[in-house]
């Protein structure tokens, strides 16, 4: 009886997510700090502490997401287009954006959005795409950060060293498929503790000879601090030694579109055929010499025209993705690198899918009971006749 209790008890007390739980897990999949300077990313309309128990993804924050969010009685829309981009005079229902927000506030809904962050991000729009094409051995089109490392080196007796690994290892950031990478090499440290000290070995005005390791990780500079200050709370010593090295290697570089290789290169119009097929699209536009080569890919989701230059410094054969102009389209033949034109919809619908798979396994990694429905309502809004 008594164990029934507190079963049903810990049952009721399961934390329920709030939208700004939501919006923490989708931040740390997308960083609000690699979207572009003119993007609005985040929370744009809602109550951060409502909770959440069903939420949609979807492209674009228009009627046809929010009222399906509505009809499948949603709390939260996440949107890859911003709904607010330029600051509001007015929320009026006379306009399209003030229906929207007026709609989703009566509704109860909140709307997030993760738009340039989540092009840049590693498994974002640009790469969800290449996967979909079969294009591998991606890297972005044009880097827009780089982030720096160090190496941070400790010093410690060998007596402390598995507590001191055990705090410093998650911050080891090797660029790569591997996680807590570290070195370690053993020697002896010497020190005379002076007045005023308290040492955790040895006495004061003595000569103190320890056996130390020197134990080194790769840090990104960004996780620098928090990775000191773990060092300082796990190490014994009052005064804990360390060296900080700045490094030239280079670390994870994130960037706009994406540039790989397709496995068999294949002649223009079998690609094409293979796009319009992936992407399920019943026209395309292209440009250049439908029987020639591909095998260089460059691409970018959306509206990507202003990457062309960058695609041919890339040496790509091909250079994919949506709302190409006459005269980017003049441009790349004079530049001599194939076109596809997917559309705008086409090339980034794939985030529904791509990024409701990642938060239905962020929910579960923390035990969050929250459901996630895929947008169907949005249709493109271009037809082919
Ligand atoms: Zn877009």
């Amino acid at each position: 009886m008594h164990t029934k209790r507190v079963h049903s008890f810990s049952f009721y007390s399961m934390p329920k997510a709030k939208v700004s739980d939501i919006l923490g897990i989708i931040n740390k999949i997308a960083p609000p700090a690699l979207a572009e300077n003119w993007d609005n990313v985040g929370l744009q309309v809602g109550d951060p502490t409502h909770e959440v128990v069903r939420m949609m993804v979807a492209l674009d924050p228009g009627p046809q997401a929010v009222d399906a969010a509505l009809e499948s009685s949603c709390q939260l829309l996440l949107t890859h287009h911003p709904l607010i981009f330029k600051p509001l005079k007015r929320i009026s229902t006379n306009d399209g954006t003030g229906r929207v927000i007026h709609r989703a506030i009566s509704g109860g809904l909140s709307i997030i959005a993760a738009h340039t962050n989540y092009d840049t991000v590693s498994d974002g729009v640009n790469d969800l795409l290449a996967a979909a094409l079969g294009i591998t051995g991606c890297k972005p089109l044009k880097t827009v950060k780089s982030e720096e490392l160090l190496k941070l080196a400790v010093f410690v007796p060998v007596t402390h060293q598995e507590q001191l690994m055990k705090v410093l290892l998650p911050f080891s950031g090797m660029p790569g498929n591997y996680a807590e990478c570290s070195f370690r090499v053993s020697g002896q440290g010497t020190f005379r503790p002076l007045d005023g000290a308290a040492p955790f070995i040895g006495s004061v005005g003595q000569l103190e000879s320890v056996e130390e390791l020197r134990f080194e990780i790769v840090v990104k500079k960004s996780e620098l601090q928090a990775a000191l200050k773990a060092l300082h709370k796990a190490h014994p010593y009052e005064e804990p030694a360390y060296d900080i090295i700045p490094l030239l290697n280079e670390g994870v570089c994130e960037g706009i579109g994406r540039v790989g290789t397709l496995e068999n290169p294949v002649v223009l119009k079998s690609f094409a055929a293979t796009v319009k097929e992936r992407l399920g699209l019943t026209s395309l536009r292209i440009v250049g010499d439908t029987g020639q080569l591909i095998s260089r890919v460059a691409l970018c989701g959306g509206s990507g025209a202003s990457l062309l230059r960058d695609a041919v410094r890339e040496g790509a054969d091909l250079f994919l993705t949506g709302d190409i102009k006459y005269h980017d389209a003049r441009e790349s033949q004079d530049l001599g690198i194939a076109l596809l034109d997917a559309g705008h919809f086409a090339t980034e619908r794939l985030m529904i899918q791509g990024l409701s798979a990642r938060l239905e396994k962020e929910f579960a990694k923390r035990k969050l009971d929250v459901e996630v429905l895929r947008c169907s309502a949005e249709l493109d809004p271009f037809d082919v006749i």
